[in-house]
């Protein structure tokens, strides 16, 4: 195999039509709000973010930044039981690395806990709301199916002072948990079962992250959610298609109240191969200690995917290349990674690091342990502005176990005995014999060296048909490389068989660390997060667990580029349904 790098990438596949932005050119074209457009990004802090967030985060910042609007960061925290501080300061985190700002616009769904409650109040008033003693089972009985229509609950009507009186005690914190809910009165009868009397209020004596013990009773999300929207007079309330059903009920508490009316529109969730996206999973894969926490590299969160070495670029332009659309289907990883290789082959310096060392003896090179020759090596031929850097050469050093063979099969070009071949920036190097141990497994092999090669040529004209990488071992640095599979062995992590569940898919060889590699000596000083492609093997981070002198490398994606492959396979390169 002759050591290239990749090809250029293809380039990404043209920005399907993005029916959000044709919403909005038509509302600004009718001047529906007035020619504002306002957006949020409203994570619950149950968890850490994932790349599917990443895809609602670039379209809400991305289409307000387009129009000259904003964008509000809002925590929906209406659930204390799952909520906790952690998340919302690694949301915050998050959303700033992958490149946006809200400027003093962050929210908390729990600062309008006082208004969402007169509100409630005021719905009751209107004989629009009421207390209900059914338990949360009856609740489920009651309601009915998609083929039978719902019965009415026997305490749906209650007079409106019996139901004043009953939801201020339950604010008062009277009731135990699960006595008693306030619900929406609509229509038990509609054919949207989020129209049949839904739950507004639950009793919940649980502290909140922010707001303490000071609520016994907390808004469900469906009705703290719109509402929030109107209090932040958010024109444009972009999400997920799951909630499509649920919009009917968003419009109707608008209405009833009389508030700002935002419009909601729903896109596709992002779905990727070999990638589990739901934050439930997520959390009982961190819990079970099934991956070393939310930011091990092999997880979909954007504090994993960093820890990778994907860059807020790469991901914003894989964000911008797959639309948005009004079915859900699942993207290949593959594009996902074709976007990161497309960054990193611009920025990434490339290096010299050897994963699984064999021990080269040049033995007409002198002795002397000071007889170094500093090579020129250039850090990245995609960019000359990232200059040049020396190597050290010397009498012994390291290549791949890989890159050589006793017994070569066809077609196999490296190094063999009495074969020649070409050191990256150094010399051509012909292999004259072999030390082996006694088991007869290759421990060392003794190389020429031909001094008029320096560079990599010979003045002769003669080729070789490889050149492979190599480090100096006296001036090799001794580093951890941790190599990455995905989690999943399965395109859909979430299809299983009966009586297993999703952990039944993890992949055993997600992670192989590697723990006698040797780097070339300019990467002792890469930085955590620091990013490099080590010719030949891939992209690769500097992981925080370095210590000085020992640096910890993630494997961020491998060289190869099978996008283009996927390209001419499915018609619709961005979505292909698998
Ligand atoms: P999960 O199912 O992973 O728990 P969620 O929808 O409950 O996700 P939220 O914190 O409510 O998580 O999500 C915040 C915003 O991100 C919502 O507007 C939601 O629609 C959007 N979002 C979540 N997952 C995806 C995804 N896979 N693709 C696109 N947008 C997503
Ligand atoms: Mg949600």
């Amino acid at each position: 195999m002759t050591p290239t790098n990749p090809p250029p990438p293809a380039g990404p596949p043209a920005a399907p039509s993005n029916f959000i932005r044709d919403i909005i050119l038509r509302d600004l074209e009718s001047n529906k709000f007035a020619g504002r457009v306002q957006t949020r990004f409203p994570p619950e802090p149950n968890g850490y973010l994932h790349i599917g967030h990443a895809k609602s985060i670039c379209l809400n910042f991305g289409l307000a930044a387009e129009f000259g609007g904003k964008t509000n960061l809002r925590f929906d925290d209406t659930n204390p039981e799952k909520e906790e501080q952690e998340y919302v300061d690694s949301i915050i985190d998050n959303v700033h690395w992958l490149g946006f700002d809200w400027e003093d616009r962050v929210f908390f769904a729990s600062d309008y806990f006082e208004q969402i409650y007169q509100w409630a109040l005021e719905l009751i008033r209107k004989g629009k709301a009421y207390v209900c003693d059914l338990t949360a089972e009856e609740v489920r009985k009651y309601r009915g199916t998609l083929t039978e229509p719902g019965k009415e609950s026997p305490y749906r009507n209650r007079t409106v002072e019996e139901n004043l009186d009953l939801f201020q005690r339950m604010r008062a914190g009277e009731f135990p948990d699960g006595s008693r809910t306030l619900r929406a009165r609509v229509d038990m009868a509609s054919p949207n079962l989020n129209m049949r009397d839904p739950v507004m209020y639950r009793i919940l004596h649980a502290e909140h992250h922010r707001t303490g013990n000071a609520w016994p009773i907390y808004p469900m999300y469906d009705y703290a959610h719109g509402q929030s929207d109107s209090i932040e007079q958010i024109t444009h309330s972009i999400c997920t298609l799951e909630f499509e059903d649920h919009r009917p009920l968003y419009d109707w508490f608008v209405e009833q109240l009389g508030i700002f009316h935002p419009q909601q529109i729903e896109f596709d969730r992002l779905n990727l191969t070999y990638t589990m996206l739901s934050k439930r999973k997520l959390l009982q894969l961190v819990q079970d200690k099934l991956v070393r926490g939310w930011d091990d590299p092999r997880m979909p969160t954007l504090s994993g995917i960093r820890r990778r070495g994907y860059t807020p670029e790469a991901i914003r332009n894989f964000c911008g290349s797959i639309g948005v659309s009004k079915t859900n289907g699942i993207i290949e990883l593959g594009l996902l990674e074709h976007f990161v290789r497309e960054d990193l082959n611009k920025r990434a310096p490339r290096m010299m690091a050897v994963l699984r060392p064999l021990r080269v003896v040049i033995d007409n090179y002198p002795e002397a342990t000071d007889a170094v020759d500093e090579l020129d090596a250039v850090n990245n031929p995609e960019d000359a502005s990232a200059g040049t850097r020396k190597v050290p050469f010397s009498r012994v050093l390291y290549i791949e176990q890989d890159d050589f063979k006793e017994d070569p099969p066809k077609g196999y070009y490296r190094l063999s005995p009495g074969k020649e071949v070409r050191l990256r920036w150094g010399y051509l190097i012909t292999c004259v014999s072999v030390v082996k141990d006694e088991q007869g497994n290759v421990v060392e092999i003794h190389c020429t060296y031909d001094p008029a090669t320096r560079g990599g040529n010979a003045p002769d004209g003669r080729k070789v048909k490889s050149t492979i990488h190599w480090v100096s071992a006296a001036h090799a640095v001794d580093a951890e490389v941790r190599l990455y599979e995905t989690l999943f062995t399965k395109e859909n992590p979430n299809a299983v068989e009966e009586g297993q569940d999703f952990t039944a898919n993890i992949n055993p060889n997600s992670l192989e660390v590697l723990t006698n590699c040797k780097l070339e000596p300019s990467l002792a000083a890469v930085e955590p997060f620091g990013r490099v492609q080590f010719e030949r093997l891939g992209y690769f981070c500097a992981d925080p667990d370095s210590a000085p002198g020992r640096p910890v490398f993630n494997r961020t994606v491998a060289l190869r580029d099978s996008w283009a492959k996927i390209e001419k396979r499915a018609d619709n390169p961005a979505k292909a349904k698998v």
